[in-house]
């Protein structure tokens, strides 16, 4: 009986809505008024011990002062009051910034408010993060829901909707037609960029600023990029950072970082010409550092046009990238783990060949041996020097 009414209610569900995975057969109970009182007990006390072992799971387990709750009540009066953003010693700012740095850090952790502890936005506190989430609804979106714009307009959203360049006038159009928060731009970027959503345009006077949105950038790697490779003279092996469990946007933020003012990189071509999907190219140096995404890594490569390549710049590039994607991978819920390695021969990092990843610790050490990703079939062997020459830590 419990089966056939489990599954009733999953014919009852909305097609392709997902809601079955948040429902399981072993957590359906009955209850009710049974005309035999005695018969009520057992299945509310099966419902109780199925509530208690969620609850006492220990991945709720928080230590928290009891103070701190008044702090969600006080944000909770604020955002009834129509308070969207609070910035330091504006009016609220006592409600909102606390002594202590961990309790907004936790209320951020929980989605209550936006708060980073970061040179730049920690006099900023969204306090309602709906909002907020609703500036960038409206503008990273696909074509169906942009059918509201003027036809005269799509010029620019199209181009916008193919590269991921946003023009300043267009984010303008958008938010004086379908947002509220357009007075607080600047604090909305700023905060955007933070949190690896676009990359904020220079000012400039006159209307020429364009923003970069690299979930909007539908490119896919084309002959002009093949070619760029086909010219280099020098390149290095393609060093892999190979996730257990890839949260696609960890790559947009780290591009977003390195178009940022915040790394010491720029990009290739002003144009965007070599911003692709899941590929972008960046100038330091004198060397074309690429970085490429792939289902589960986090691929780069450095090329040299010339045949200049200098080691210690490789490894300067190699700390730069990994010192961000150290930052963005610790402030992802407790941690989110990745493995350091390489490709195991001479390929390109757009190849996204993913059965040649070999670990670096692996190879360290080891002047030959036999490639630990190909010992049944396609052996062959692989000399430490050749892998890890130039990314090796001195
Ligand atoms: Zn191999």
């Amino acid at each position: 009986m419990k089966s056939s009414f489990f599954q009733r209610i999953l014919v009852l569900l909305p097609p392709d809505s997902n809601l079955e995975r948040h429902i399981s057969n072993e957590r359906c109970f009955f209850t009710g008024f049974p005309k035999n009182l005695s018969l009520l007990i057992e299945p509310l006390t099966e419902l109780e011990k199925c509530i208690c072992s969620i609850a006492l799971r220990a991945k709720w387990e928080a230590n928290i002062p009891t103070e701190w709750v008044w702090y969600g009540d006080s944000i909770c009066r604020l955002l009834n009051q129509g308070v969207k953003i609070v910035k330091r010693g504006e009016s609220y700012h006592q409600k909102v910034f606390s002594e202590s740095v961990d309790l907004m850090k936790f209320y951020n952790d929980i989605g209550v408010i936006l708060f980073f502890n970061e040179r730049l936005l920690r006099d900023i506190v969204i306090v309602d993060v709906q909002w907020f989430v609703n500036a960038f609804k409206y503008v990273i979106t696909d074509q169906n829901h942009f059918l509201w714009l003027r036809m005269h307009d799509n010029h620019d959203w199209m181009y916008f909707n193919q590269t991921g360049y946003l023009k300043d006038s267009l984010l303008n159009d958008i938010w004086k037609r379908r947002y509220s928060g357009h007075k607080h731009k600047e604090d909305l970027l700023l905060y955007a960029e933070q949190l690896g959503l676009l990359a904020r345009g220079e000012s400039h006077c006159r209307g020429s600023r364009v923003h970069y949105v690299p979930s909007m950038n539908k490119r896919s790697f084309d002959s002009k990029g093949k070619h760029l490779f086909e010219s280099v003279q020098n390149r290095t092996t393609v060093i892999v950072y190979q996730f257990e469990f890839f949260p696609y946007f960890f790559y947009f933020r780290l591009i977003v970082a390195m178009i940022s003012a915040e790394m010491p990189f720029n990009i290739l071509d002003e144009a965007g010409d070599y911003l692709y999907k899941d590929l972008a190219c960046f100038l330091y140096k004198g060397h074309i550092v690429v970085v490429a995404a792939t289902t589960t890594s986090i691929q780069i490569q450095v090329l040299h046009r010339k045949n200049e390549m200098q080691r210690d710049t490789v490894i300067e590039i190699r700390n730069l990238i990994e010192e961000r994607l150290k930052e963005i991978t610790e402030t992802f819920q407790r941690g989110c783990r990745y493995t350091v390695g390489y490709q195991c021969s001479y390929q390109e990092v757009y190849s996204y060949l993913s059965d040649c990843f070999v670990q670096e610790q692996d190879i360290l050490g080891k002047a030959t041996m036999s490639c630990p990703a190909h010992l049944s079939q396609n052996s062959h062997q692989i000399r430490e020097e050749d892998i890890v020459h130039f990314w090796k830590k001195l």
